[in-house]
């Protein structure tokens, strides 16, 4: 017998019939298993009730949105559980304050710290079914407040709950199949994939959150509870969703838990920098088509925003190859010569660099955490050669000599106190890749010519923290140039395209202090993403990806990779028809 808990989302509890219909599911797993199931308000219900507030107020208070929005939930854990009587199966519900689900006192937004599991094991040890409300919580046992999760939010319930319950599984129903390899809408031969890991579905957020909420990603990879999403109207397996063999972790301060949980060193790999290569698509294709035809293995891949009409590429690989890549980037040199410049490309290597990373599910949100990074080097007085970062990712590469100081100090401000992991330390039997996604919604920003001294980083992005804007892909390039005799390098990141202005404010208010010279915005920018657990140690699906794109034309402005993730950033005009071709080019059709 197996302790399962069922999540049912809106549509799947969307009306009586339907209700009924998951009542007869749920009755046929409780036939020989424990069931404790989550649901939804129905249908539309939460939309419906936010438009009831709305025309009483504009900014109603938010302590009386969540009294308002909770309520959803409470009428479909009643009628859900009418139905399984009726059913003949024993079952009750419960609204979050009696099952314990505590929760920070921060309304319409509120973490879970906390679910008491007693009283749910109480009921299903009687044979009952208990139906939990999802998307709510209270703030503590005396006050019994009561708090929203956020939209979205009941996935999170559940998801936690298995993780206080110790469920051997969730399942989360939908009315979609499963997890697709990317957005149906874009590409209609987008496949359901059978399995991802967490780690990937967390890259892919901008793909999965409409399935399946991070937050609830995240509980799942911290407490490793196995995940199925699956339609609620068919007997599909759906998508499983697999999560590390979980560390032992305290269920005290569930979603609290610390937003960084491992510190990496690597200094095993060497970097080759291509400088003023023209802007124009298929170079980033060829050069590592061609390295890849070595056989040797790229680690991180950055290109930033063009100065004039060159880019410069960096790209860090074993320290043992870095001759071998040398010699292939010097061969392709000669031929790249701008229009206009009077220069050819230029190769630039350092046969040794350390790249320091911090990892975590629980930097999504909390735009601090990359700024803290930053600033922590720049007290240690480590100065930051290239930044790449993705969704739970940042890694910064800098001179081998300073690693043991950056390691220490990170360690340190993020209390990690196991030492340093190494990023290739676990070889994992996963496809390359599994999964590519469009996000339309950024703006490109770069500030240009930042001084080159540590704390400059940390200062940006500590600033742009404050404001509680939260930055994607950021990129400090390679070329440094003297400015008035001092070395400056580029900055540039990503932002959503709702921040892009007050960004640009806040950057121009900046420029004096840092020193920087001025700041590009450009809004028409897409951003798709390649995702594989696999790809470590797989030479080629960089290449692919960028001749794909070359293919048709398609030109790139930013690149920047980590371990299972490779993102570009080209013209917004071109995005969907990039996600096509790299879809069509990886044949995920035929997962
Ligand atoms: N009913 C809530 C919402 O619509 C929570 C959920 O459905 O997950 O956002
Ligand atoms: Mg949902």
């Amino acid at each position: 017998m197996a302790l399962i808990v069922q999540k049912f989302g809106g549509t799947s509890v969307g009306s009586v019939e339907k209700i009924q219909q998951v009542a007869q599911r749920v009755c046929e797993t409780a036939q020989d298993n424990q069931v404790v199931v989550v649901v939804s308000a129905m249908g539309k219900t939460t939309d419906e009730l936010v438009g009831l507030a709305q025309q009483i107020s504009s900014h109603p208070s938010r302590r009386e949105m969540d009294m308002l929005l909770s309520t959803g939930e409470q009428v479909s854990i009643a009628l859900l559980s009418m139905a399984l009587q009726a059913l003949g199966q024993p079952a009750l519900s419960l609204t979050a304050a009696q099952v314990g689900i505590v929760t920070e006192s921060s309304y319409s937004r509120a973490r879970i710290l906390e679910i008491q599991p007693d009283r749910v094991q109480r009921h299903f040890n009687q044979g009952e079914v208990v139906v939990v409300a999802g998307f709510q919580g209270i703030t503590n046992r005396e006050d019994l407040e009561i708090t929203t999760l956020g939209r979205g939010g009941s996935d999170t319930s559940a998801v936690a709950l298995a993780a206080a319950l110790q469920a051997d599984y969730c399942e989360i129903y939908t009315d979609v199949p499963g997890i697709l390899t990317t957005d149906p809408r874009l590409v209609p031969e987008a496949a359901l994939m059978s399995e991802i890991t967490c780690d990937e579905m967390l890259e892919l957020a901008s793909l999965g959150a409409k399935v399946l909420h991070p937050r609830a990603v995240e509980i799942a990879r911290n407490y490793g509870v196995t995940l199925m999403v699956r339609a609620s109207d068919s007997d599909q397996p759906g998508t499983k969703v697999i999560s590390p063999f979980a560390q032992a972790r305290s269920l005290s301060g569930l979603e609290i838990g610390k937003a960084v949980d491992s510190v990496q060193l690597d200094t095993s790999q060497g970097q080759v920098t291509l400088l003023r290569v023209p802007d124009f698509p298929g170079i980033a294709g060829r050069l590592f088509g061609e390295i890849a035809g070595q056989d040797v293995d790229v680690d991180l891949i950055i290109q930033s925003i063009h100065e004039g009409n060159t880019n410069d590429i960096a790209f860090t690989v074993d320290q043992g190859v870095v001759n071998t890549a040398e010699a292939v980037a010097s061969a392709i040199a000669p031929a790249l010569r701008s229009a206009d410049a009077a220069k050819e490309a230029e190769v630039m290597t350092k046969p040794r660099i350390a790249t320091v990373a911090i990892t975590g599910a629980g930097m999504i949100g909390r735009p601090g955490i990359a700024a803290q990074m930053f600033a922590t080097l720049a007290e240690a007085e480590v100065n930051i050669r290239m930044i790449s970062t993705s969704e739970v990712k940042i890694g910064c590469v800098i001179d081998e000599a300073d690693s043991d100081r950056a390691i220490d100090a990170l360690c340190d401000v993020f209390s990690i106190s196991a030492s340093p992991v190494s990023p290739h330390a676990h070889p994992q039997n996963h496809p390359p890749v599994r999964g590519v996604a469009l996000d339309t919604n950024q703006a490109q920003i770069a500030m240009r010519h930042v001084p080159d001294y540590p704390g400059r980083a940390a200062k940006i992005f500590g600033k742009l923290a404050q404001e509680n804007i939260s930055v994607d892909m950021i990129i400090q390039s390679q070329r440094s140039r003297l400015m008035d005799q001092i070395p400056s390098r580029d900055i540039a990141f990503t932002v959503s395209r709702n921040d892009a202005e007050l960004t640009e404010k806040i950057l121009q208010n900046l420029l004096p202090e840092i020193g920087a010279q001025d700041i590009l915005l450009d809004e028409d920018i897409a951003k798709v993403s390649l995702v594989g657990a696999g790809m470590v140690g797989n030479p080629g699906v960089a290449a692919k990806m960028f001749s794909a794109l070359a293919q048709q034309q398609i030109n790139i402005q930013m690149i920047t990779t980590s371990e299972i993730k490779i993102s570009c950033v080209v013209a917004k005009s071109q995005g969907e028809r990039a996600l096509q071709i790299i879809h069509e080019g990886f044949d995920l059709g035929n997962y």
